[in-house]
């Protein structure tokens, strides 16, 4: 038992360790349990959005981040069959962050920095959360190494296959979107083959997609995949030649340097909330990845959490909780997954001109919401 712990997070992924650090800065006395017997290395989200930057720069980890990322200040949306194209320029969000670009940095790059940022022992690895009681006075959870930890409160961050959320009675309302995605990986840099490209680029023909991300150390091709098609036959070399050089003649040769294909969910837990457990990140929340939105809103999930359950700790009412508990369910059901839906619902023949035709109004407006300037801060107590 570890009595002096206020808070006890289940899960050491980039929403765990984020709400670790941002309560140890507040000298509330955290313990992460882990699953596995280290951090994932899985390649999985690669942006970085502009309050996320702010909230590492605010937990101290940015600097760190920063060397060897690529900023990308604009995005570019073209029509391979017509040649019609239309780009943003990010830095329109000048005057509300000082962050007016996305940071393309590999996810479990930022993993190891906060790691390193927390104080050491804060985080047992190899401890699964497995059982869990809870009662007027606190939190006890039951781990796979046997060991057995109470605190004030608990915290779910245990990602899309965790056990909090279940142990603690929650609800989560899931469905497949119907499709999966292949992604290949390329050496070669695509701005040398497509004018116009920064480090994000939509192409579109009449009836499919095809997104174009810059990573420090190659781009990434992802491409919807027919829901009858195996991922074997959709990473056969013949489908991925035939893919690229539907949209990207001039390169068809291309160095494929990896490829996998990866499934999208989208489910929604029926509250943030049971008593004093608490969920944050993908054990709330997941999402179609088009436009890399889950790890950041999990992110602003720990941030808003941090500073609430640092009040109610310091003696301020507990509906401060529900508070934050009823805010990011909205933020998720009413904003973050009718965003990311409308990424993959709408009309690729018509979206470059929808693009095209935005007033400067109209960008901004599309260029807060993509970059969810008006969603990190919901939640925070006043
Ligand atoms: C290919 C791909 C690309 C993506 N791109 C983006 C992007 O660009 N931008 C973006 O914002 N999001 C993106 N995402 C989503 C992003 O990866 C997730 O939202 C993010 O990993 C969520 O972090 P998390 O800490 O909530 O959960 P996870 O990263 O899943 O971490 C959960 C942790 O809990 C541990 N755990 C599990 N069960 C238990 C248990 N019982 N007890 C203790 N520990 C447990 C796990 O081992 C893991 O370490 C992408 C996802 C994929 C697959």
């Amino acid at each position: 038992m570890y009595g002096e712990t206020e808070v006890l997070i289940a899960g050491a992924g980039p929403v765990g360790l984020a709400l670790a650090l941002a309560l140890t800065e507040r000298g509330v006395a955290v313990r992460v349990l882990e699953k596995r017997e280290g951090l994932s290395a899985a390649s999985r989200a690669s942006t970085f959005h502009p309050p996320t930057l702010d909230a590492l720069e605010e937990l101290g980890v940015l600097a760190p981040l920063l060397p060897g990322g690529v900023r990308v200040d604009r995005i570019l949306w073209q029509r391979v069959d017509t040649g019609a194209q239309a780009a943003l320029d990010l830095g329109i969000l000048g005057a509300e962050t000082g962050f007016p670009f996305r940071w393309h940095r590999e996810q479990q790059d930022l993993t190891p920095a906060l790691l390193a940022a927390l104080p050491t022992g804060s985080v047992r690895f190899g401890a699964g959360v497995t059982a869990l009681t809870q009662d007027a006075g606190g939190v006890t959870l039951r781990a796979t190494d046997g060991s057995t930890h109470r605190a004030r409160y608990a915290v779910g961050c245990d990602g899309a296959s965790g056990a909090v959320r279940d142990l603690a009675g929650i609800g989560a309302e899931t469905n497949d979107y119907a499709h999966r995605v292949l992604r290949l990986l390329t050496p070669l840099d695509l701005r040398e083959v497509l004018p116009g490209l920064d480090g994000l680029g939509y192409l579109f023909d009449e009836t499919g997609s095809c997104s174009l991300l810059r990573m420090p150390e190659n781009w990434r091709l992802i491409f919807r995949i027919a829901p009858e098609m195996s991922d074997r036959d959709a990473m056969a070399e013949a489908h991925a030649r035939a893919r690229i050089a539907r949209f990207l003649p001039a390169a068809a040769e291309l160095e494929i340097s990896g490829r996998d294909v990866y499934g999208v969910k989208r489910a929604m837990a029926t509250a943030y909330r049971a008593g004093r457990v608490l969920l944050a990140g993908d054990a709330a929340h997941l999402t179609n990845t088009r436009g890399g939105m889950n790890m950041n809103a999990g992110i602003h999930d720990a941030m808003t959490l941090a500073a609430t359950l640092d009040l109610v700790l310091g003696g301020e009412p507990d509906r401060l909780l529900q508070e934050w508990a009823d805010a990011r369910l909205a933020v998720v059901r009413d904003a973050l997954l009718p965003r990311t839906d409308s990424r993959v619902a709408s009309n690729p023949a018509e979206e470059v001109a929808r693009m095209a035709a935005l007033s400067p109004d109209g960008q901004r407006i599309w260029a807060r919401q993509a970059s969810m300037l008006d969603l990190a801060r919901i939640g925070m107590p006043q």
